[in-house]
């Protein structure tokens, strides 16, 4: 792929030279972590200057600050910017410290290995004296031991001798600034309150959020060696209000090599057997081996979760395509591992890798659990877990809103209470504006459809009778509620809420919020409402009795849902397209060409119209796919039930009309919108399906938004692409205890094999032209399933079938 400087190649994924305008797109993509925490690609010696941005984020740990903004008080949680554990740097004895922007760069690249989960770093520099010194660092955070972290450099003059410098610190003076936007608000959220050395080669810091009283505990051990000696003396302690570390001075001549190994323990008070910090990243690191030791088993954690999340792409159109999907599923397992089950925390669309969007968690996860349900259930259940604790607080949202049941917040963090900012800033015109996107209702059927689809992959009645149902059904109750009766039409709507499209968040001439009868909010509606009744149907009788009285469920409002689910009201277009909601056809039409033609990206128009005194809700333009969401979420065959069961006569044959319709209106302000795009195209348009997966490849990679990436990951659009591959153009579907394979493979792609795990089969699902190919591999289980143009196989263990296609 195009992009100056960058290269893949299989496992690796390369920068070249030192770019500054590149620097904070690379410090994200080279973000190493754990799911327990993360730490941006930075360089050790750097701190937040414009170009670089250190930062290290620990999963669910939130922290609110207050700001007043344009005369309105305004809380923010925000995911915090953790103590920096990175900071190491070096000087000759009357030189300065490293500074890329100050010193000579001769050499620079950087690698992330991404089967491994090194990131490595080699520079050359010479200063204003001529001395020219190499430093090769590597540092990984271990996949296998969620505390731990290492960093280690090595350090050799090449021309010159004397004292060498070296500075290891801890760095708890961070704040939140890593996203320009933000800036004007509010940003320190630690308190230091302790700093000290524990035993000569190790130090301890301690701080805590300001509101939330987190506190975070971080230790690191800093050991010399110089030529493979290890060297104990030359060290003092340094200790700056909020920073503590060591600093060392070393003799050395041309050629020698000085290597510092630092390691790292985080423990924060969240962490469930923990009651000091300090004592347990202390506790933590004894336990750490040397770097290469603790490496050794970082890479068996990395080989093992590999071998789950195995893709091969070959012979494809392109063949940065395998590299970039190894990408993807690499910043996944960084956000989300193992090491986040039971630790009380959700999908943060933004990954672990920065700051935008605060680290809230939105409905993204409906594009991340298709991939984890076949691979690391156990995953998944964990991370629905999080919304099942927050189903007291969405119950308050509810019953405050005037429902029942459950109401998800748009945007949650710490406590499940409604995280959206009430004000937003345009940064085309500096205005702050109110921001009614919190009307995203939709937001519950993700979370119920997630609960559902993990059910579907794994087969659990036993969290589905403890959890997931309760979740379901509180959902369901909440969606019935917000629908009212409409005599006039015999139907039931749903008004005020926003869709998936953001642009649209209220009628042009109305001053009340949300729009009414989003069509894709009504039409999974009915879907929840059958889902919640089918729920109830697979409970063992004494957990349906059980929690049919706890929730005081009774058989009337049952019936209700049944009865709503046949009446909801959709809208359609003259022609039986789909409205995207009631007046959505009213709209004007949008001037296009002459905006593009006038702004080039116009992606975010919400922010060129808003600057211009206008706004897109008086035209026919959306953000991101919103009625297309329909034909992501369900195929034709359950889509076509669907609307029989509502009593509409939709005929499927108008869905390329449809897609067409809003593809002409979009404008791909989300990069989730690519995603859709790619798969709603794979039955009728395989070349065009397969330019919008491109599209959706690069979002990050690429950083297509011109700067958001830097910002942090798109994490649903990059597990997105896994779920178009597997779910779309290989076709394996979950539904009603069968894995139904109906592909639509582009034959530009190749060949695919992948595996997955479905109901304890370990499987292989290997595709290409005309051929597909399912395998089991050893086992005890009962066979599975699978489903092929309405004909069904059983597949056991060591069995492989075969279909054309
Ligand atoms: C999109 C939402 C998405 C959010 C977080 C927004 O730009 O419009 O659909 O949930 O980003 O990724």
């Amino acid at each position: 792929m195009s992009v100056v400087g960058k290269s893949f190649q299989g496992w690796a994924l390369r920068y070249e030279g030192f770019v500054p305008q590149q620097e904070g797109l690379r410090e994200a993509l080279c973000t190493v972590g754990n799911g327990y925490f993360a730490t941006r690609g930075a360089a050790p010696e750097s701190w937040a200057d414009g170009v670089h941005y250190p930062g290290t984020y620990i999963a669910g740990c939130y922290n609110e600050l207050r700001n007043d903004v344009a005369g309105h008080t305004v809380e923010n949680e925000s995911l915090v910017n953790a103590p920096n554990w990175l900071p190491l740097s070096f000087a000759p004895e009357d030189g300065s410290w490293l500074d890329l922007g100050e010193a000579e760069v001769l050499e620079h690249d950087q690698e992330l290995d991404l089967r491994r989960g090194v990131l490595t770093r080699r520079l050359r520099i010479r200063d204003g004296q001529g001395r020219v010194t190499r430093a090769t660092s590597r540092r990984f955070v271990h996949m296998g031991a969620a505390h731990l972290a290492a960093l280690e450099t090595t350090i050799l003059p090449e021309n010159w001798s004397g004292r060498l410098r070296i500075r290891s610190e801890l760095d708890g003076t961070v704040e939140n600034t890593g996203v320009p936007r933000y800036r004007g608000l509010a940003t320190r959220h630690l308190v230091p309150i302790e700093a000290r050395s524990l035993e000569p080669a190790t130090v301890l810091l301690v701080v805590e959020t300001s509101q939330s009283h987190i506190r975070i505990g971080e230790a690191a051990r800093t050991r010399l060696f110089r030529n493979g000696a290890h060297l104990d003396d030359g060290r003092t302690v340094i200790e700056e209000p909020g920073r503590i570390g060591h600093e060392f001075v070393v003799d050395v001549a041309p050629d020698d090599a000085v290597t510092v190994e630092k390691t790292v323990a985080i423990a924060t008070s969240r962490d469930h057997g923990t009651s000091d910090v300090g004592l347990a990243a202390a506790d933590w690191l004894a336990d750490a081996d040397s770097f290469d030791e603790l490496l050794q088993q970082h890479v068996l954690a990395w080989a093992h979760l590999w071998a789950r999340f195995s893709i091969e792409l070959h012979n494809t159109v392109e063949d940065w395509m395998l590299p970039a999907l190894r990408v993807h599923i690499f910043h996944l397992l960084q956000t989300v591992s193992p090491n986040s089950m039971d630790r009380d925390v959700g999908v943060p669309a933004r990954g672990l890798h920065g700051e935008a969007y605060r680290g809230h968690i939105f409905w993204d996860d409906l594009f991340v659990f298709p991939v984890l349900n076949l691979r690391l259930p156990e995953l998944s259940k964990s991370l629905t877990s999080y919304r099942y604790r927050r189903l007291p607080a969405a119950r308050r949202a509810a019953r405050e809103s005037g429902h029942q049941g459950a109401m998800y917040p748009w945007q949650s963090g710490s406590d499940g209470r409604e995280q959206s900012a009430l004000l937003h800033l345009n940064p085309k015109s500096g205005r702050w504006l109110p921001d009614t996107t919190y009307l995203q209702r939709h937001v519950g059927i993700a979370v119920a459809r997630s609960t559902w689809q993990y059910y579907q992959a794994t087969g659990d009645r036993e969290f589905l009778a403890l959890r997931g149902a309760e979740m379901i059904v509180e959902i369901a109750r909440f969606f019935a509620s917000l629908a009212t009766y409409d005599r006039d039409r015999d139907r039931y709507v749903i008004r005020g809420v926003v869709g998936p499209d953001e642009f649209h968040t209220h009628y042009p001439d109305s001053p009340e919020p949300g729009i009414d009868n989003n069509a894709y909010t009504n039409v999974m509606t009915t879907w929840l409402l059958l889902r919640a009744i089918e729920v109830l149907d697979l409970l063992p009788p004494h957990r349906r009795t059980e929690l049919t009285e706890k929730l005081r469920l009774t058989s009337t409002e049952v019936e209700q849902w049944e009865h709503v689910s046949r009446r909801m009201f959709v809208p359609f277009h003259e022609g039986g397209i789909i409205s995207q909601f009631e007046g959505y056809e009213d709209l004007k039409d949008f001037a296009w060409e002459d905006y593009r033609a006038r702004y080039g990206d116009i992606s975010r128009l919400d922010r060129i119209l808003e600057a211009e005194g206008d706004t897109p809700n008086r035209y026919k333009v959306s953000k991101q796919a919103d009625v297309l969401m329909l034909f992501y979420l369900l195929s034709a065959e359950p889509l076509t039930e669907l609307f029989d069961h509502l009593g509409y006569e939709w005929d499927p044959r108008v869905i390329p009309e449809t897609i067409d319709y809003y593809l002409a209106r979009t404008s791909n302000g989300s990069t989730l919108s690519a995603l859709v795009h790619a798969s709603v195209m794979a039955r009728a348009h395989r070349d065009r399906a397969v330019e919008w997966f491109v599209e959706a490849l690069r979002s990050d990679v690429a950083d297509v938004q011109g700067g958001t990436t830097a910002e942090g990951i798109h994490l649903a659009a990059m597990t997105g692409t896994v779920d178009v591959l597997q779910r779309v153009f290989a076709g394996v579907e979950l539904r009603d205890d069968v894995l139904w394979l109906n592909p639509s493979w582009p034959r530009r792609l190749g060949t695919l094999t992948f595996s997955l795990l479905y109901r304890d089969h370990v499987i292989t699902l290997s595709i290409e032209d005309r051929k597909v190919r399912v395998s089991s591999g050893p086992g005890r289980q009962p066979p599975v399933r699978v489903g092929y143009h309405g004909n069904l196989r059983d597949l056991s263990h060591g069995q492989t079938l075969e279909f054309s296609i």
